[in-house]
């Protein structure tokens, strides 16, 4: 599958000014088709959640990590959003409260993993405890360094019990953020979208950038790997986060249960 070519090798660096932000490997067909593609792999993932929920022996947790604009609402929405509401949670990780901060970070993120036949996907996730905390100064750096190991054991422990992780990093540049950010102004329609913080948070985009790629690089494992997302066409990241979110359920070997024997039963 050529959007293999996204993921993240384990155990190698990530330099990101090397990774694209726009990109059609994979698809030869355009934007019109694309687009058209997207809505059949909704689709596709609606079927396919009523058979994971029917099996009920996975779990499986998406994570979605990006700049501001990037689109991880929709994504969720566009390539998510046909799945039956009663199968799949969200779960987005913001500021977290003062209760939150007075435990350790993972303690609020345990809680929302899935369950037996579960989907969840995480907008935003505990990987902020290694960007936004760095990037800010709101832990030093010995406390929060050594989060990589740990959030890579939390993984593999959720896996060894029996959930398959998928983490997409959705990867625009710093122009057409700016682009995002301008329509947004400019559209009254928009401006309930517009948050200043994120100009604030834009002016260190390059200390992002090298936070995401350690952080890339330290936690993209064989049972919970990254995949850099080229984000700048719309359609495109979610054709391909699509794409792999369709190639990884269909990877499970999912099976409905087995039926009860009905010959010969008749309805009075
Ligand atoms: P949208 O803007 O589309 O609604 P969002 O994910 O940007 O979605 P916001 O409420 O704007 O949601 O932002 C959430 C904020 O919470 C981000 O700035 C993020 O960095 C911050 N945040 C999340 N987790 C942590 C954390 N562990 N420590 C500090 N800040 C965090
Ligand atoms: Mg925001």
């Amino acid at each position: 599958m050529s959007f293999e070519a996204f993921r993240v090798t384990p155990g190698t660096s990530v330099d990101l000014a090397s990774w694209p932000t726009r990109s059609d490997v994979g698809w030869d067909r355009g934007k019109e088709e694309g687009k058209r593609r997207v809505e059949v792999l909704a689709a596709r993932l609606a079927e396919l959640q009523e058979l994971f929920y029917a099996d009920g022996g996975h779990r499986l947790l998406a994570v979605l990590q990006a700049m501001d604009t990037a689109g991880k609402d929709s994504t969720i929405r566009d390539v998510f959003g046909r799945m039956n509401p009663q199968g799949v949670r969200v779960a987005s990780f913001k500021k977290p409260t003062a209760r939150e901060l007075a435990h350790d970070y993972l303690w609020r993120v345990h809680p929302h993993v899935p369950g037996d036949g579960e989907i969840v996907i995480f907008n935003r996730s505990h990987y902020e405890d290694v960007l936004v905390v760095r990037v800010d100064g709101l832990a030093p750096e010995e406390r929060w360094r050594k989060r990589y190991d740990h959030i890579v054991e939390f993984e593999r422990m959720l896996s060894d019990e029996g959930t398959t992780i998928v983490k997409f990093f959705i990867h625009i540049s710093r122009e057409e953020q700016a682009e995002r950010l301008q329509a947004r102004l400019d559209d009254p329609g928009k401006h309930w979208k517009f948050d200043p913080g994120d100009i604030e948070t834009r002016k260190k985009w390059d200390d992002y950038m090298a936070a995401y790629a350690e952080m890339l690089g330290r936690t993209s494992t064989e049972f919970a790997p990254w995949y850099v997302i080229p984000g700048d066409r719309k359609w495109y990241r979610k054709l391909a986060i699509g794409e792999i979110v369709v190639g990884v359920m269909e990877g499970l070997g999912l099976e409905y249960p087995e039926a009860p024997d009905l010959d010969g039963v008749v309805i009075e």
